[in-house]
């Protein structure tokens, strides 16, 4: 335990709760947009059937499975198997499952700098080795990671954020998506392609997974940003072997996830025409929001700042070009009544005193612009 420290993020909301201050800092989709109505529906329907009230497979109730399959073999170019889901209790837990699986302490795994902090307590936890390579626009920084490789590291996994990431924002672009694939079936290392994201895209949907150009490549994915983080329905697709082990880890772990949230899931996943519509609605809100929010900054700011392009999901990316050191400007903003995570949150080795995530999801675009004025004010009375 001794490595172990709880999430800055998590710490930084008990601050935000209080109701003077606008956050930037959560990672919550819109509760206004979280489909309550279409989720009390699919809960009478599904309370008819018993199974629903029951114990369920380990690896998911099958018919959340299929439904799964049938989309990821529509975001891809190579049909899934239901057998090659697993459904998880978030795609936290997919990550969580994995690294019992693939990783002994002391292994080594690559995170991108920027890092994801769920990854990074998984693979705390899992007392790993953790090596970064670095994000740009373009997603993972793909010839730094071959570069380890000719250094002669032996990653047993590469964990990515491919679209709109978390915390910055770039999706990974084509070549990186083919190098990276490239890269792992020539060393022989697993890729984490882990993707909450990608059905929030704004003007164009996200190039074809990563998995399409390797069997290397493990997809987590979730319910959470689309329908309801509380579902708690996550999902990872892999290599039957890899499913397979995933499995027998989650019996021990919590024997089976919760049947009723998995039959909801399910149908809302289901109904097509009533999906499209939902997404369709979340596209056209967070889009609205982010376009404000990076307008917002670019107009306040200028050139002493630069804002990673927003194609979807929901975090903006801020350098700062003037040496602001985001920790203190963090505790300016508090003052003025605005919060969000200073970069240092998703530091692993590198220095990211300069950077910052702002979250986009869950204010109208005259409150982020209202926001935004605030850490104006907190910057310009530094
Ligand atoms: N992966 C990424 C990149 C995330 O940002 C998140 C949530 N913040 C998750 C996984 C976990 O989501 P969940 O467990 O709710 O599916």
């Amino acid at each position: 335990m001794n490595g172990l420290r709880s999430s800055a993020i998590r710490d930084l909301l008990t601050i935000t709760a209080r109701p003077e201050i606008v956050s930037l800092a959560g990672g919550l989709p819109d509760p206004e947009l979280i489909p309550r109505e279409r989720i009390r529906e699919a809960s009478e329907a599904v309370l008819a059937r018993p199974d629903a009230v029951q114990y369920t497979e380990t690896a998911g109730w099958f018919g959340l499975r299929e439904v799964i399959a049938a989309r990821e073999s529509a975001a891809g170019s190579r049909p899934v198997d239901p057998r090659e889901v697993v459904v998880t209790h978030g795609s936290q837990q997919a990550l969580s499952l994995l690294a019992q699986v693939l990783l002994d302490p002391g292994a080594t795994v690559v995170v991108e700098e920027p890092a994801h902090t769920g990854a990074l307590q998984v693979f705390r936890l899992a007392e790993a080795r953790i090596l970064t390579v670095p994000l740009d626009a373009d997603g993972m920084r793909t010839d730094h990671l071959e570069e380890l490789l000719a250094a002669g590291e032996r990653p047993v996994l590469v964990h990515t954020v491919s679209n709109f990431h978390n915390p910055g924002s770039a999706t990974m672009s084509v070549a990186r998506r083919r190098h990276l694939a490239a890269l792992a079936e020539a060393y022989g290392f697993w890729v984490i392609e882990d993707d909450p994201y990608g059905e929030i895209w704004f003007d164009a949907a996200p190039p074809a997974p990563v998995a399409d150009h390797s069997d290397r490549v493990i997809r987590l994915s979730s319910a959470s940003k689309i329908l309801a983080p509380a579902l708690r329905v996550g999902w990872l697709r892999g290599p039957r072997a890899v499913s397979e082990a995933v499995e027998l880890v989650k019996q021990g772990a919590d024997l089976c996830g919760g049947a009723l949230t998995q039959q909801i899931a399910a149908t809302m996943l289901a109904d097509g025409p009533w999906l499209t519509g939902h997404l369709e609605r979340i596209r056209a809100v967070y889009g609205a929001r982010a376009g404000a929010l990076a307008s917002a900054v670019t107009g306040a700011f200028g050139d002493a700042v630069s804002v990673t392009e927003i194609g979807g999901g929901m975090f903006c990316w801020l350098e700062f070009r003037d040496g602001t050191d985001t920790e203190l400007l963090l505790a300016a903003a508090l003052d003025h009544g605005v919060a969000f995570v200073p970069g240092s949150a998703f530091a692993v080795g590198g220095d990211h005193r300069g950077t910052a995530r702002l979250c986009f999801t869950t204010n109208d675009e005259s409150t982020l612009g209202e926001a935004v004025g605030r850490l104006a004010a907190a910057h310009g009375g530094r």
